[in-house]
């Protein structure tokens, strides 16, 4: 009996993974992007948002057991889309437990994570083992950036990114493109020599920055201030394609 907490679950998601999924976000996440667009995943703690209908409470716990079960009873529904959960955050393997619990006894759901692949190697390897799809983020190839935009190293995400890359395991790339942080083609070649030989790679998906990514901070009583140009667009580099990857532009 595992519990986790969580900030919200939406069902009918069409972007995290294929056909029609619920996605369910975990709260809590090691990394501070600065551009990301969930900050109320990222503390592990409960946290009041003001919202135009009032003052909500985002964050609660959950039993991995009653969700998984839940999930098992819209099996039927999942399938007439291919669809299926997906498991986002936050970081859901910041919370390794209930994810591992979760994505077994969801099974025979379709099972996606979504992941930074920050995590000690024991949990990432026995999370991505328990799921059918693993949507990895690649934000920096560069350490010393990665350090600087991220607040942490990405040395065991590129550890864990090896391990996907050569696991088998069916995976997809996403990278956001963040204007004058990312979008140059040194990240772009470095993250394709990354990925590069792997069997189970299904894609790649280049996510331009939201201009909106900052809209909830207010609510959170938070400032959004990131340290790039949030009116300019980014650039998009595919480098992927001309190496037989293919590439979509989300
Ligand atoms: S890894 Fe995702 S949830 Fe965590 S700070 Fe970065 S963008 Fe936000």
């Amino acid at each position: 009996m595992h519990r986790g907490i969580i900030f919200s679950i939406e069902e009918f998601g069409v972007n995290d993974g294929p056909g029609i999924r619920t996605v369910i976000f975990l709260k809590g996440c090691p990394l501070r992007c600065a551009w990301c667009h969930n900050p109320e995943g990222i503390s592990f703690e409960p946290q009041y948002m003001k919202k135009k209908t009032g003052r909500t409470l985002c964050g609660y716990a959950v039993d991995a057991t009653a969700l998984a079960e839940k999930m098992r009873q819209h099996r039927d529904i999942f399938e007439m889309s291919s669809g299926g959960v997906t498991l986002s955050g936050g970081e859901p393997l910041a919370q390794p437990l209930f994810a591992a619990e979760f994505l077994r006894q969801a099974a025979p759901v379709h099972r996606v994570i979504e992941t930074s692949g920050y995590a000690p190697a024991a949990a990432f390897r026995e999370i991505a083992a328990l799921a059918d799809l693993v949507l990895f983020d690649l934000k920096l190839m560069d350490d010393e950036k990665h350090r600087q935009y991220t607040g942490v190293s990405n040395r065991k995400i590129l550890e864990n990114l090896e391990h996907l890359r050569t696991s088998g395991k069916a995976f997809i790339i996403r990278i956001p493109l963040i204007p004058e942080v990312n979008d140059n083609e040194a990240n772009m070649l470095a993250a394709l020599e990354a990925i590069q030989g792997a069997t189970s790679l299904l894609r790649v998906e280049l996510m331009p920055y939201n201009k909106f990514a900052g809209a909830k901070y207010p609510m959170l009583g938070q400032t959004f201030a990131p340290p790039f140009d949030v009116a300019k667009a980014p650039n998009v580099i595919n480098v992927f394609e001309k190496h037989n990857i293919k590439t979509v532009i989300l």
